[in-house]
């Protein structure tokens, strides 16, 4: 029986995670697939309960079903609760459905292996409030880090979040605040979508000390304006491909109990 899972979403227009996936189950001799799910809103509860079924592993859910996945699964875990999102569900040996987040310990091993960024302790600054964003201040405050400062378009929604996640995270207007916490900070990371969808720089690095890291979740275009720019004034960079592949990795292991994927997994997306 060949082993299911399933990525659903509308519209879904990236590729990326069937590609790595695939790749992971041809490489590893495990008899499975990923497939695509482009689903309405009133699909989702149908193919949960199709998930129920022997042959599935589990699935995963892109925008924008993360938060209303939640109340179809027998378990949410902590992490995915303080989120606020599901992205990925795995059928347990009992059959029950377990949802788990795999941005938030995705963006977390994606900074420590391509920044050299150690969490506890860290001063960190995050553009944006939106679902990815949450995921990143989640990897960092529970992983310790001692002050994480949340700037946002609309600065209601980066208040919301930061009375969501506790005392180290606080938000700060676009202005000169947020240019004094980034005076301050380790590490900046960019989780809106500028850079991808809007054009021009999520923020000005010219602020940032000469030893931060700047970490952008964008990954199409592969160097947006804001990390030439870092890369420009010799700051160390990432771009979110690392997240992209380590998040998928999680779910893999996850799934089939098969570690350190990410590298069949990349090397399937680059190619
Ligand atoms: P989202 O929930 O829609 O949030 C979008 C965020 O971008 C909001 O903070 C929004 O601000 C801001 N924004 C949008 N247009 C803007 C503009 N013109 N100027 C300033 N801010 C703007 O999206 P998301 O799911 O959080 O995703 C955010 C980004 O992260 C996307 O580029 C996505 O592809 C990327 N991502 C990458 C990974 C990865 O594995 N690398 C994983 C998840 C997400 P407002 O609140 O003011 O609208």
């Amino acid at each position: 029986m060949t082993a299911r899972v399933a990525l659903i979403g509308h519209p879904l227009r990236r590729r990326h995670s069937e590609m790595m996936h695939n790749a992971a189950f041809a490489h590893f001799g495990i008899d499975a697939v990923y497939e695509l799910r482009d689903i309405e809103p009133n699909e989702v509860g149908g193919f949960v309960l199709e998930t129920r079924g022997e042959d599935w592993l589990g699935f995963q859910i892109t925008a924008p079903y993360k938060q209303v996945v939640m109340g179809h699964l027998d378990e949410i875990e902590s992490g995915a609760s303080r989120i606020g999102a599901v992205n990925s569900v795995v059928r347990d040996r009992g059959g029950r459905l377990v949802g788990f987040n795999t941005d938030a310990p995705g963006f977390r091993r994606a900074i420590e292996i391509e920044l050299d960024v150690e969490v506890p302790g860290l001063s960190a600054v995050v553009a944006g409030a939106g679902g990815a964003a949450r995921a990143v201040v989640d990897a960092l405050v529970d992983g310790g880090a001692e002050l994480v400062s949340v700037g946002n378009r609309t600065p209601g929604r980066a208040e919301s979040l930061a009375a969501d996640f506790g005392p180290a995270v606080i938000a700060v207007d676009l202005g000169p605040a947020f240019s004094t916490a980034l005076a301050g900070a380790d590490l900046a990371v960019n989780a809106t979508t500028v850079g991808m969808h809007a054009p021009g720089a999520a923020f000005d690095v010219g602020a940032l000390p000469q030893d931060a890291a700047v970490y952008d979740l964008v990954y199409e275009p592969a160097e947006t304006p804001l990390l030439a720019a870092a890369r420009a004034r010799g700051l160390r960079t990432a771009n979110g491909l690392g997240m992209l592949v380590a998040q998928a990795e999680i779910a893999f292991e996850r799934w089939t109990g098969v570690r350190n994927a990410g590298t069949v997994m990349r090397a399937a997306i680059e190619a």
